[in-house]
């Protein structure tokens, strides 16, 4: 494969602090980047830059890691726009509304979740996001939650198994026999399509002891641990998660001091879904408290339609500016390398050379723009490995 040269960035942001002015974001002006084999080669200014086979000219444009988005539910059927509206006149968030959700995928062939998914990827493509992280959690049955994760595995490497998203209304007498199952045959025949255990620990979804099992039975058939938890209240999720050596705890609206804590001195990444918070009208998570003791944060969409109906990792990153008080630099970097942690990835995140040549090129001066323009379409190109991701609806320039 030949190399290509990048040139004309006006500012180009690695996320490797050894590079550039050292900040976090590792800031680099009038700079250029090689690509080749899928990787980066090189990056720095762009009078130093190498000759290469091809040059792309970017005119001037910043250029960003190609987002890493950590969470999504993509692969369901339906939508859930009566019950937004019905919540934006009042009515409180409870979780209930994924049983609506179950009924439509349940119904849907793999062909449709195919469709849905796809035109969904599309708009995360188009929006500047790389990778993608897809969980089950739809099906709640050994059958449908298989399928889902079928079509999730031809999208992404970075699939999760959540059948303890909560618990079907079949089982609603019966949460043990549904345990059993989770645990049991549901896990053996979606563990070859997943990489990923997830559980929703939360009141009204799974307490500890059954989080525990569900953690525990995933990890014995070789997935690795995350968990959705302290989303609609304090709870045990955080300190399970740690306990686990879960590579990222979601959510995280609801945190003690102890849950600080323990985040501070683990591994364990919490990854912040403002849109969740913005959708249900809820609070939101303290980010300052988890940057100011030192926890790893990550952002993400969580891209699903009963909470948080987006695909935009800037939408993400402009309400993380202006509802969490993180910086623009603090939050460019939880959207890029914090996503990459949280999915436990050292081959993307970051603009250095050896990391896959994962980009987003804006249709602007500075990667502030990500916060400063909220709602435009401030992405005018996204490269995954060296390669254009063709805009879905011939877009163009
Ligand atoms: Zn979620």
């Amino acid at each position: 494969m030949s190399a290509t040269l990048f040139s004309g960035i006006g500012e180009l942001a690695t996320c490797e602090p050894t590079l550039g002015d050292e900040s976090s974001l590792g800031l680099l002006h009038d700079a250029a980047l090689v690509a080749e084999d899928g990787r980066v080669a090189w990056v720095g200014r762009a009078s130093d830059a190498p000759a290469s086979d091809e040059r792309v000219e970017l005119g001037g444009r910043a250029v960003v890691p190609g987002f890493v988005d950590s969470h999504t539910h993509l692969v369901f059927a339906g939508e859930r726009s009566a019950e937004f509206e019905a919540r934006m006149a009042g009515e409180p968030y409870t979780g209930g509304g994924i049983m609506t959700t179950v009924a439509a995928t349940r119904a849907a062939s793999s062909g449709e979740l195919r469709a849905n998914a796809g035109r969904l990827l599309a708009e995360m493509h188009a929006s500047g996001t790389t990778t993608v992280e897809i969980k089950s959690g739809y099906g709640l049955d050994v059958a449908t939650e298989r399928r889902i994760l079928a079509v999730a595995r031809e999208l992404t490497s970075e699939t999760t198994f959540l059948g303890a998203h909560v618990v079907p209304a079949e089982y609603a007498n019966d949460r043990e026999g549904y345990l059993a199952l989770v645990t049991g045959e549901m896990l053996a025949a979606c563990a070859p399509f997943a990489r990923w255990i997830d559980v929703f620990c939360e009141s009204g979804a799974f307490d500890e002891a059954e989080s525990i099992r569900v953690l525990a039975a995933g990890v014995a058939a070789g997935l690795l641990p995350r968990v959705h938890g302290n989303q609609l209240g304090y709870g045990p999720g955080v300190q399970l998660a740690v306990e686990f050596d879960a590579a990222s705890v979601d959510h995280c609206t609801h945190l003690s001091e102890e849950d600080l804590d323990a985040l501070a001195y683990s591994d364990t990444v919490a990854t912040l879904l403002p849109v969740a918070e913005f959708s249900t009208r809820s609070r939101y998570a303290d980010a300052r408290a988890l940057l100011d003791a030192g926890v790893t944060v990550a952002l993400a969409t969580d891209c699903n339609p009963g909470s948080a109906f987006t695909t935009s990792m800037p939408f993400v990153i402009a309400l993380a500016v202006r509802e969490y008080r993180m910086t623009p630099a603090e939050a460019l970097v939880a959207a890029t390398l914090g996503g990459a942690t949280a999915l436990r990835r050292t081959d993307i995140g970051r603009l250095a050379p050896g990391f896959s040549a994962d980009f987003a090129v804006l249709d602007a001066p500075s990667y502030v723009h990500l916060a400063y323009r909220p709602g435009s379409q401030v992405i005018a190109q996204t490269w995954r490995a060296g390669a254009r991701l063709v805009a879905p609806r011939g877009e163009e320039e």
